[in-house]
């Protein structure tokens, strides 16, 4: 069988802990290992260790991956993103520079609509091109999971084909996916005035076919008043439901105490964005048990102030998640430490507690805390060797990209 040693990390941050997602003060306790190593066979972590307890265990036919002195992270774990999509939105990014309003945008068809329009146009093959260059993206920021939703389809075959396209990417083991139906993120063009009809052929066309196909894990709604308002987002998150998918759930982005209350009476896995939540919303999602997930990028990327109140959920117990939300529109970036940065600097989260939101604490959000998310004996062999000599540095020197190497399940991808 396989076998690989890694040694000569300056940290190796193992994020070892309880089998269960940390809260408050154990998100800062990273389990580092000073002059770390690590031995892999067959794609699970055999041992972890300080590097003569791990070279003792060395065989003639072990491969050795020499970190170089430099800091090694489980790989990130992405769990809010919009990685299939065709076309991009420069052109609107370079209109917003010069001063027009996203409402304006939208009155030119701008939006999530010019999105939607060329997603559908697309064939399989030209969205699996972008997607893997977006690919590219993830791995060289030191990602090796992601959560990836559909949502630029919005008709029946388009939702099927985002999906198909996730599964595809998934299979070719380079990054990994767990996919996600969002048909509710948007009305389309078709249905405008009529919103109760769209929400009819999700629930009794989209999501028996999403899940006759087992095309996706979650489905996810964009809950907002004049998006998908409560009585429409619990349609469809109920069907979901019933069809045995779990609950994400766009919420509160705009509007406080809305989404939030939702996806706690539903017990949804997550509550995600979460900008406009007080207090009442927070404490309804942690009596629920929901995990929340704050995505700055988001806030960062439109030019906006309101950050979620990250702080207050560490203090008040949530078990944080951490993510980029990587889409056209909101949030063009796919880079993990760059949500590091974000969450330091605008969210008030140590580094420490960055990291441990986006690993482990968002590894046990997608139902997969037993495998991935930290370097344990038993785990998969995710990880990353980041050009750091200290943790502190992926949020500190911000817009690189950091990884110089990433392994999934013992295995070197090519970052190119
Ligand atoms: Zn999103």
């Amino acid at each position: 069988m396989h076998e690989l040693a890694v040694w000569n990390a300056s940290q190796l941050v193992t994020l070892a802990g309880p089998a269960r997602p940390r809260v408050g003060a154990e998100m800062r306790e990273l389990g580092i290992i000073e002059n770390g190593a690590m031995l892999v066979r067959g794609g699970r972590i055999e041992a972890v260790g300080k590097r003569p307890e791990i070279e003792r265990l060395v065989s003639t036919e072990t491969e050795i991956v020499d970190a170089g002195g430099r800091v090694v992270l489980p790989g990130f774990v992405d769990a809010h993103t919009h990685p299939v999509f065709a076309g991009n939105r420069a052109d609107e990014y370079e209109l917003r520079a010069e001063g027009a309003t996203y409402a304006e945008m939208a009155a030119r068809g701008g939006g999530i609509r010019s999105t939607v329009r060329r997603t559908r146009e697309a064939t399989d093959q030209e969205l699996m091109e972008a997607a893997k260059r977006y690919r590219g993206w993830f791995l060289r920021a030191g990602t090796t999971t992601i959560e990836a939703k559909s949502g630029y389809g919005l008709t029946l075959e388009t939702e099927l084909k985002m999906l198909r396209v996730i599964r595809q990417l998934g299979s070719e083991a380079c990054l990994r996916y767990v996919p996600t139906f969002l048909g509710a993120h948007e009305i389309p063009d078709e249905y405008r005035g009529r919103p109760g009809e769209y929400v009819k052929l999700i629930v009794h066309e989209m999501l028996p076919r999403v899940t006759a196909e087992r095309l996706a894990e979650y489905c996810d709604v964009f809950c907002e008043p004049d998006v998908f308002p409560e009585d429409r987002a619990r349609a469809v998150l109920e069907a979901a439901k019933a069809c045995g998918l779990a609950l994400r759930v766009h919420a509160d982005q705009f509007r406080g105490d809305y989404g939030s209350l939702l996806a706690a009476e539903l017990e949804a896995a997550t509550a995600d964005h979460l900008e406009a939540t007080t207090d009442a919303g927070l404490r309804a999602l942690h009596e629920a048990g929901v995990q929340p997930v704050v995505l700055p990028a988001s806030v960062y990327a439109l030019g906006l102030t309101r950050y979620p109140p990250a702080r207050r959920m560490i203090d008040l117990g949530m078990p944080l998640v951490l993510a980029t939300d990587f889409n056209p529109g909101s949030s063009p970036t796919a880079s993990m430490p760059m949500a590091l940065s974000l969450a330091s600097t605008h969210l008030k989260m140590t580094p420490a507690e960055a990291i441990t939101a986006a690993t482990i604490n968002a590894a046990y959000s997608l139902g997969r805390g037993g495998e991935i998310g930290s370097l344990e004996p038993g785990k998969s062999a995710d990880f990353a060797i980041h050009d750091a000599v200290d943790y502190r540095e992926m949020a500190y020197f911000f817009g690189r990209e950091t990884a110089r190497a990433v392994y999934i399940a013992g295995m070197r991808m090519a970052l190119s």
